[in-house]
């Protein structure tokens, strides 16, 4: 089991060949990609719902997701001291590879073309959940944008 920097799951094979491993060695050693975010928790004692805002538009719009009407924010309460936030949580993707991941591997196919493939087979990305979380009431859109998730490369990638 390793554990190293990249954007997502599929940014992990990117960061492998960019170590020097080579396509063969990559498919045979990468079966679970486990990607990991880790965000503020949304105060669950004085959450409420609240009209979204130009800033959460903008985020959305860049990532190509429509914006809710409505989205979670907390005023703060004695519980989270006035923060709004209390502890951490973290935002997860399980990238399990299957046969034709491997085969797309040893192909030597773009991380775009992964990407795509994993989307199609119904794989939910580290964005997607992200995006779920925020709809739930677990974090918010805000956290999400200050992590850089969809944006830039800060997450934690692991391997097994
Ligand atoms: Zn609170």
């Amino acid at each position: 089991m390793g554990s190293l920097h990249s954007r997502d799951s599929v940014a992990v094979i990117t960061v492998l060949r960019n170590y020097g491993l080579d396509d063969v060695e990559i498919a045979s050693n990468q079966e679970v990609i486990v990607s990991q975010l880790l965000v503020r928790r949304l105060c669950p004692h004085c959450r409420e719902p609240k009209a979204s805002g130009a800033v959460d538009q903008r985020y959305l719009e860049r990532l190509g997701q429509d914006c809710p009407e409505t989205v979670w924010d907390a005023p703060g309460c004695q519980a989270c001291a006035g923060l709004g936030y209390l502890g951490r949580t973290a935002v997860f993707e399980v990238c399990s590879l299957g046969v034709d991941d491997h085969a797309l591997i040893l192909d030597g196919a773009p991380e775009q073309t992964l990407r795509r493939h994993l989307a199609d087979t119904g794989h939910a990305s580290l964005l997607d959940n992200g995006l779920r979380m925020a709809a739930e009431g677990v974090t918010t859109l805000a956290e999400l944008r200050q992590a850089g998730l969809g944006l830039r490369a800060r997450q934690q990638g692991r391997t097994s």
